[in-house]
Parts: C-alpha cells; sequence; structure tokens
C-alpha cells in the first residue's frame, strides 16, 4: 500500500517568518495570497506532491504551526478514524 506524507499548515498560527520556505529542500513553500486573522500572509504547500516528509520545516517553524500528515491506501485519502 502506498504511503503518502503532506504537511499540514496552521496558517492562524503562522507569523510569516519564512523559514520554513528557506530550508525545504523541494522549494514547495510559497507565501499565499491571502492574510490570516493577524493580517500575517501566511505559507501554503505549492506542490504539495513533491513534498517528501522531510520534516525540515516543522523543526524550524517557530510557532508550530506545521504539522506532518500521513496517509496510507491507493487512493492516498485521508486517515480513517
Ligand atoms: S517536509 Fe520537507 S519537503 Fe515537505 S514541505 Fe517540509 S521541508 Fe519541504
Ligand atoms: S516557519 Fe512557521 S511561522 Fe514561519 S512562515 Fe513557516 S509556517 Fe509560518
Amino acid at each position: 500500500m502506498k504511503k503518502t506524507v503532506k504537511i499540514k499548515i496552521d496558517i492562524e498560527k503562522c507569523k510569516g517568518c519564512r523559514l520554513c520556505e528557506t530550508v525545504c529542500p523541494m522549494k514547495v513553500i510559497k507565501f499565499s495570497e491571502g492574510v490570516n486573522k493577524k493580517g500575517v500572509q501566511y505559507v501554503v504547500l505549492e506542490h504539495p506532491e513533491k513534498c517528501t516528509g522531510c520534516g525540515l520545516c516543522i523543526i524550524m517553524c517557530p510557532d508550530c504551526a506545521l504539522e506532518l500528515e500521513e496517509a496510507t491506501g491507493e487512493t492516498g485519502g485521508k486517515n480513517k478514524k
């Protein structure tokens, strides 16, 4: 069964420091067009399929706005609960 990884971004925690964007070896993290409730331009995953799940962005984020999500299955869908 294929395992896929995905980075979940809590946009309300993001302060737009760009540290995650700087360390991402795959260059998949980019600034969004929008702003969060704090008026901060938050980051998004531009090409989530290219994310390797290396976790560097999670380690770097000073505000713990990033989380690793894992999914298994043919569809690469969400985990069932
Ligand atoms: S887990 Fe790695 S490849 Fe994926 S977005 Fe973060 S730094 Fe980039
Ligand atoms: S490191 Fe965290 S706070 Fe900084 S831009 Fe990335 S997600 Fe936002």
